[in-house]
């Protein structure tokens, strides 16, 4: 399937030399050839062949329309709290075990009317909260380059999806990096949009300022035909944006002359692993090769990001998970009486680290605690949304850091909460700023695969996507080498 790219796979269905059936064999049997399964990799929390036979076959009905889908026959994975009709929707948590939402998130919606056949629930951190997907009520999933190491998280089931061949694009969420660091640890291409430039409908929410939809391809082009048939405005968010959305796959413009890429020297510490730097180096030094202008800049505020994050995220987070109460969904246990039942229902069906979030989210929005903390971070937040804005009003188009300040590291290997959420210290910017940002392949370090970031000012992610083009080229076979 690797060498099946969605690009590929379209043209063929359309063609009718391959048919959507065949196609999802293959997704199966590759499944099964990498040992997806719960004793394997553990991709999948959930997996309906049978359904997913049943809409390839739909498939063949759409060959006469005059405009076939942008992703016609294309099996696509999906991330397990983005809500869907045919399988359950859980968000790797016990506290929603075989709830199966009676609507379908826009996102899905979009995907099936491009012709896209959804391809299975993937396994995610606990409600999104973490960076290696080993946290999930469903086990941890492997990454399929080293299973003994993690595939990043939280949506490290979708990056494994793709990163193992089985389907060309998946779709993971985003609220400070959860798409881009899998993609960097597992060697593939992750996708954060600008907020508001997806729909949130159907994504179950984790801090709702922060949320957004994300792309996993395994190429610059999957990817950005992945976001572009999900991408523009949904009356059923009120955060999404009314602005047009452009063709992100022309690929064949992929020219940066005119290109000036800044290089944040907050996201180049002394500190960064010396390998790290080399291979981001070496891709800035290709993007100079192809004419493009680079210059040092600057992001004052950015060492604030993660702890204004972990302020934010938990605040948003104990507000939305209030829902999860043992009446509206899922999951129930009996104690003694309503709030009994509610304490039950709660200390069980969630795990530590969710536990942690609403705890510490709603101390920092209780009164008294408010402005010292919560009220504050909105303010810092607003400092960090600031420099990008500086930045790119000065002429900057894409800025260039690395994805993550490590590679993959071993399951079981961090156990303390604050040094798995540094794990996030150059992606969560964006979310906090609203910007889009991708990170691609860059090179390997012992074996490991690297990830470079581009991000640019909001709704520009057509112009990151052409940086992005053109170094994948300018890099080749090197970026996982
Ligand atoms: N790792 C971060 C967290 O634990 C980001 C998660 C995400 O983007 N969903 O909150």
């Amino acid at each position: 399937m690797t060498s099946r790219s969605a690009a590929f796979l379209r043209a063929e269905t359309a063609a009718g030399r391959v048919t959507a059936k065949e196609t999802v064999k293959t997704a199966i049997a590759r499944a099964q050839e990498v040992g997806a399964d719960r004793d394997g990799l553990n991709v999948f929390v959930w997996r309906d062949d049978e359904d997913a036979r049943a809409q390839a076959s739909t498939i063949e009905d759409r060959l006469a329309d005059t405009q076939p889908g942008a992703l016609l026959g294309v099996p696509v994975a999906i991330k397990d709290n983005i809500a869907t009709l045919t399988m359950p929707t859980t968000c790797g948590s016990r506290i929603l075990e075989g709830y199966v939402s009676p609507y379908e998130a826009t996102v899905v919606k979009r995907l099936r009317a491009a012709g896209a056949i959804p391809f299975g629930k993937t396994n995610m951190d606990e409600f999104a909260m973490g960076s290696s997907t080993e946290h999930s009520a469903y086990g941890p999933t492997k990454n399929p380059i080293s299973p003994d190491r993690v595939p990043g998280g939280s949506s490290g089931g979708s990056a494994v999806a793709v990163a193992s061949g089985i389907v060309p694009i998946a779709l993971g969420s985003e609220t400070g990096g959860s798409v881009r660091q899998p993609a960097a640890f597992c060697g593939i291409v992750g996708v954060k949009p600008t907020y508001g430039r997806v729909s949130r409908f159907g994504l179950v929410a984790f801090a709702s300022s922060l949320d957004q939809v994300g792309v996993f391809g395994a190429t610059v082009d999957d990817a950005a035909r992945g976001l572009g048939a999900i991408a523009g405005h949904d009356p059923m968010d009120s955060t999404s944006a009314d602005i047009k959305v452009p063709q992100y796959h022309a690929s064949s413009n992929a020219d940066v002359k005119d290109l000036v890429v800044g290089l944040p020297k907050e996201y180049f510490p002394a500190s960064l692993d010396p390998e790290i730097r080399r291979l981001c180096d070496a891709a800035v030094d290709r993007l100079r090769g192809l004419g493009a202008t680079v210059k040092e800049v600057s992001l004052p505020h950015t060492d604030l990001a993660i702890p204004v994050y972990y302020i934010v995220a938990p605040a948003e987070a104990s507000s939305n998970l209030a829902r999860f109460d043992g009446v509206r969904y899922g999951f129930r246990l009996e104690g003694d009486g309503l709030r009994g039942m509610y304490e039950a229902t709660r200390s069980t069906g969630f795990g530590p680290e969710v536990t942690r979030r609403i705890l510490l989210g709603t101390y920092v929005l209780s009164a008294g605690y408010y402005d010292a903390y919560y009220r504050k971070a909105q303010q810092v937040r607003t400092l960090i949304a600031d420099d990008f804005r500086r930045v790119f009003d000065s002429g900057v188009h894409v800025l260039f850091t690395p994805t993550a300040p490590s590679t993959a590291f071993p399951i079981g290997a961090i156990s303390d909460p604050y040094e798995m959420y540094l794990s996030d210290i150059f992606t969560a910017t964006a979310n906090l700023a609203g910007v889009p940002a991708m990170s691609l392949p860059i090179g390997r370090v012992g074996g490991l695969p690297v990830g470079g970031q581009f991000l640019a000012s909001h709704f520009d992610e057509a112009r990151m996507f052409t940086a992005a083009y053109a170094l994948e080229r300018a890099l080749g076979a090197e970026a996982h080498a």
